[in-house]
């Protein structure tokens, strides 16, 4: 049956993720950074971008900045704040949410602080790296909605607790910080059980999401890529889609 084999393989990736979905009994997504690039939030990583531009991240963006210069580190934090609870979801946050509310998709594990999945409708996200949705006191661990946190600003720029005067970090993982415990062990324990793991917008190099693959891999699980980078998983993934990420999951949903 050489014949059948030469059509399956030469099958459009597209069509195969979509089998992939439908067949699977619990997939689950894991994204990054690329999926947010259409909502007009810039990856980090790709130097001199917007308000990356001319700053290292790893500097200014690291637990040890926050304590040892509040101000310089809500100098650069604030205007992110303020730029990025402005941001919509496009069309490929929209696209995994559907796929959940089909129930073709278990949750959403996500690298992003945004919010842009909730915001798309998607119920089920695990943000293994926070989120900017709050911000909480050091000190006395008062937890402020992204809202409020605008009032807590004294005239230096820096993030002051209305309750005990602490200083207030966003609830976002810092370079130098521990990663929430919780969210990971929920982000293995998804991976371990998932027949499919969709990774989008992930150059899959970043701990802790590198491994996340490898979890679904050893529980006898597909991974299938969605991003246009090159990543450790190519070879092993059972389809890469190396397209737009918004034009690549819009076409694996017609064809659903
Ligand atoms: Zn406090």
């Amino acid at each position: 049956m050489a014949g059948e084999v030469t059509e399956a393989t030469a099958r459009a990736p597209v069509a195969k993720l979509a089998e992939l979905l439908r067949g699977a009994r619990r997939a689950v997504a894991l994204t990054g950074a690329g999926i947010s690039v259409p909502s007009g939030i810039p990856d980090f990583r790709t130097p001199g971008k917007g308000i990356w531009e001319g700053v290292d991240p790893m500097e200014v963006a690291h637990i040890e900045a926050f304590h040892r210069d509040p101000k310089r580190f809500w100098s650069f934090y604030r205007p992110r704040f303020e730029t990025l609870a402005d941001k919509l979801p496009n069309a490929a946050h929209r696209a995994l949410a559907r796929l959940e509310g089909a129930g073709m998709l278990d949750a959403v594990i996500t690298q992003n602080i945004d919010r842009l999945h909730a915001k798309a409708g998607s119920r089920r996200v695990i943000e293994v790296h926070g989120s900017i949705a709050t911000s909480s006191c050091t000190s006395c661990a008062a937890t402020y909605e992204l809202e409020r946190v605008a009032e807590l600003f004294d005239d230096e720029g820096v993030a002051i607790c209305a309750a005990c005067g602490g200083r207030v970090k966003p609830d976002v993982v810092l370079f130098g910080e521990l990663l929430p415990a919780a969210a990971i062990a929920e982000a293995e324990e998804l991976c371990a059980s998932a027949d499919v793991l969709l990774c989008v917008g992930s150059s899959l190099e970043v701990h802790p999401v590198a491994g996340l693959p490898e979890v679904t891999l050893a529980g006898g699980g597909q991974v299938a890529i969605v991003t246009r980078s090159s990543t450790a998983y190519d070879s092993t993934a059972a389809v890469k889609l190396d397209g737009d990420v918004v034009a690549e999951l819009e076409a694996v949903l017609e064809a659903l």
